[in-house]
């Protein structure tokens, strides 16, 4: 069979709120999302099973894909580490679900799952280099290079949210300082209109609603996206020193602001370029086109081919 050829698989995307999944193809997406709250504490692993049984009747799968926030092992069956997760999962996912689903299960990063389901099936299709950015509860980050999902030597390429661009800046849950997550997610965004307005950094307001404020035209939201925004700019232009990218996809629930989020995005990373004195063709800045579906398409992508090229050749 060729790579990536006819067959099927459920991509799952384990969310800190919610779990869903679907049946993915070599055309993408088949039929339907289904979803379920995730559990607090334990029994995660029951709720995956749960979700995956009735999607197995569709037949023709051949593999199940995890989309986990989180540092994931390179063998790509379980997690290091979480910065932005309690500890609810089980230390052997795969292994947790896999006998009782009678399929292999594959384990990848959320970021990394967003950036292939853009580059296979999204706003990437046909771009040699795409560096992928998920703007929600942290920064999330994929690279893809010329078809394939670039991973690194441990597993853990791309992930620029904590890239280390604020010396002696704010503690991040990585244990690192000055993480350039710290200044774009939705978390930066509530501070940041709360600076702007000047109320205390207690005050409870959630991402959702500075980005209604500032549709609605309130000034101090549409400086918050202007703050985030530009730190946003700014570090693509640090990536784009380093990778030279033909496109930027900017996805997660920040970037529902659409062009709030990326006026400022654009222009801060155009001052920003390397080398400014040159004529150099600055890269498309991109929306994401999956949503909320961008993780359960890569995860299940990246699981089919993981199940027809084997882990030596899987991307
Ligand atoms: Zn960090």
């Amino acid at each position: 069979m060729s790579p990536g050829g006819g067959t099927r698989a459920i991509g799952v995307d384990v969310g800190g709120t919610k779990i869903a999944a679907g049946v993915v193809g070599p055309d993408g997406l088949i039929g339907e999302l289904t979803r379920v709250p995730t559990p607090p504490g334990p029994g995660v692993d029951d709720a995956i099973v749960a979700v995956v049984e009735p999607l197995l009747a569709t037949g023709d799968v051949v593999a199940v894909g995890l989309s986990v926030a989180g540092f994931v092992r390179a063998d790509r069956r379980s997690l290091v580490f979480s910065p932005n997760i309690d500890g609810w999962l089980p230390g052997d996912l795969a292994g947790a679900v896999e006998s009782r689903l009678d399929r292999p299960v594959v384990v990848e990063n959320d970021a990394n799952c967003a950036a292939w389901g853009e580059a296979v099936h999204g706003v990437g299709q046909g771009a040699t280099t795409t560096v992928c950015l998920t703007v929600g509860t942290g920064l999330g980050g994929g690279l893809v290079i010329d078809g394939r999902l670039h991973r690194g030597f441990g597993g853990f390429a791309a992930e620029y949210g904590h890239m280390a661009l604020v010396p002696d800046g704010l503690p991040c849950g990585c244990g690192g300082v000055g993480c350039w997550e710290q200044y774009v997610s939705g978390a930066a965004l509530v501070r940041a209109y709360l600076a702007h307005q000047g109320a205390g950094p207690d005050a409870a307001v959630s991402g959702r609603a500075v980005t209604e404020a500032a549709e609605n035209g309130d000034q101090s939201a549409r400086a918050a996206f202007g703050t985030v925004g530009t730190a946003l700019g700014r570090g693509m232009a640090v990536l784009g020193a380093a990778l030279d990218p033909e496109l930027y996809v900017i996805g997660g629930g920040v970037a529902d602001a659409g062009a709030l989020l990326l006026d400022p995005v654009r222009e801060a990373y155009e001052a920003a370029l390397t080398p400014r004195q040159l004529h150099r063709t600055p890269a498309r800045v991109e929306l994401a086109a999956l949503g909320s579906a961008a993780g359960v398409i890569g995860a299940g992508d990246l699981a089919r081919r993981h199940a027809e090229e084997g882990p030596a050749r899987g991307r």
